[in-house]
């Protein structure tokens, strides 16, 4: 059994990667060790064959696993990834952090999309293996039969991204804003007119003690059309991923025969808690049927779903509260478009947890035990 360190498990993303790793029973394949950046020496999971959580920063503490998997985000993968490299350690990083994503001696995992693709690096002795982007994975589980097809020119994809997506404590200002305006507008009073409530409401975004240290800006009640840095050319740093990261899902970054799909469009923040959604604009290169369409979908792997167009299915079927906690990947509103016969309508929407995040960790670890 590997010994496997995993770093991160209290977070939004570690949490609900425990949480499909006990589903799956994938601890009795592993021999697994806890760390923590805050916690070091505390009760660690049940499942933990060390006594007491071990320090994540701790190089020596590191060193003795041969599987690395983190989703401590981002700056702990910059500080922490490099050191190990440098004392010699040699084993397998599974990271699901942004980092080490473009590095090309890093792969990006989505097995269902690029499965051999990960085997090829793994014979190649890659070591690195890096969840790609949530928007990325959910995008390419709805609509890889599509990209694969060789009939998809562009696409532009406008995302509605939930809170939990900025993870744990944002999760929590989410509903502490609710909290707070429902408090404020005085909704329950049944004498109060809806103008007075708006008003109340209205106000409580600009007061000193709303709660939006985390977010910035208010999200119950609101949206966020920025996710990420901002870059020079006037995209989000999310916005950008799109392009870079699903391509090299695909290989169609490195691939002489295959071209490099544009992806574009603007990845928006909206108060939902958990499951992102993204409304496509996708351009084609010649007319084709619904049908055609629906199974280039259908046949690229087990977990998407169609939804036909029509209000009934859609208001529920491609509605985040009820996508939340299911590998499932619904798309559907699917439709020609107003612009021309090659452009077609679409929205799609998944868990970005899991297989946004947790699900293809999990499931690179499973690989490596094959
Ligand atoms: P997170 O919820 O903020 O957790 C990261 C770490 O924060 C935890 O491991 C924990 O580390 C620490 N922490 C401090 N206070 C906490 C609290 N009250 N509750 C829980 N943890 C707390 O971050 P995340 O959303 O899981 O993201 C981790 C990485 O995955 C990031 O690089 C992110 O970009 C990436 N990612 C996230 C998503 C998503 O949908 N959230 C999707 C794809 C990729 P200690 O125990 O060491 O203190």
């Amino acid at each position: 059994m590997k010994k496997v360190g995993i770093i991160g498990q209290r977070g939004m993303v570690g949490s609900v990667l425990m949480e499909r790793m006990r589903a799956e029973n994938d601890f009795s394949n592993i021999e697994a060790y806890f760390y923590s950046t805050s916690q070091v020496g505390q009760e660690p999971p049940k499942e933990s064959a060390g006594d007491a959580l071990l320090d994540a920063y701790s190089v020596d503490e590191l060193k003795g696993m041969e599987v690395i998997l983190t989703c401590q985000g981002g700056d702990y993968t910059k500080k922490m990834h490099g050191e190990l490299r440098n004392s010699g350690w040699k084993g397998i990083w599974i990271d699901a952090a942004s980092t080490l994503r473009m590095d090309p001696n890093a792969c990006l995992v989505l097995d269902p999309i690029n499965g051999q693709g990960i085997r090829d690096a793994l014979n190649k002795g890659v070591l690195d293996f890096v969840g790609a982007n949530c928007t990325v994975s959910l995008l390419l589980m709805g609509i890889g039969g599509l990209m694969k097809s060789g009939l998809v020119d562009w696409v532009s994809t406008m995302t509605y991204q939930a809170a939990s997506g900025a993870g744990a404590r944002n999760m929590k200002e989410l509903l502490n804003q609710m909290g707070y305006l429902a408090k404020h507008s005085d909704f329950e009073n049944t004498s109060a007119h809806i103008l007075e409530i708006d008003r109340n409401v209205n106000s409580s975004f600009r007061n000193s003690d709303f709660p939006d240290e985390l977010f910035g800006a208010a999200l119950a009640g609101g949206i966020i059309p920025f996710i990420d840095s901002e870059l020079e050319n006037g995209q989000s740093r999310e916005e950008w991923k799109a392009m870079v990261e699903a391509n090299k899902i695909l290989g169609t970054d490195i691939n002489p025969d295959m071209k490099n799909i544009p992806i574009d469009g603007t990845c928006v923040r909206v108060g939902a808690m958990r499951c992102h959604a993204q409304g496509l604009t996708i351009k084609l290169n010649q007319e084709v049927s619904e049908d055609t369409i629906k199974e280039c979908i259908l046949s690229s792997n087990d977990w998407v779903k169609w939804v036909d167009n029509n209000k009934a299915e859609t208001v529920k079927g491609l509605n985040s509260a009820y996508i939340s906690g299911s590998l499932n990947i619904p798309v559907g509103r699917v439709r020609p478009m107003n612009l021309g016969p090659e452009y077609w309508n679409m929205f799609t929407v998944g868990d970005q947890l899991l297989w946004g995040a947790a699900e293809p960790l999990r499931r690179m670890l499973n690989i490596l035990s094959e």
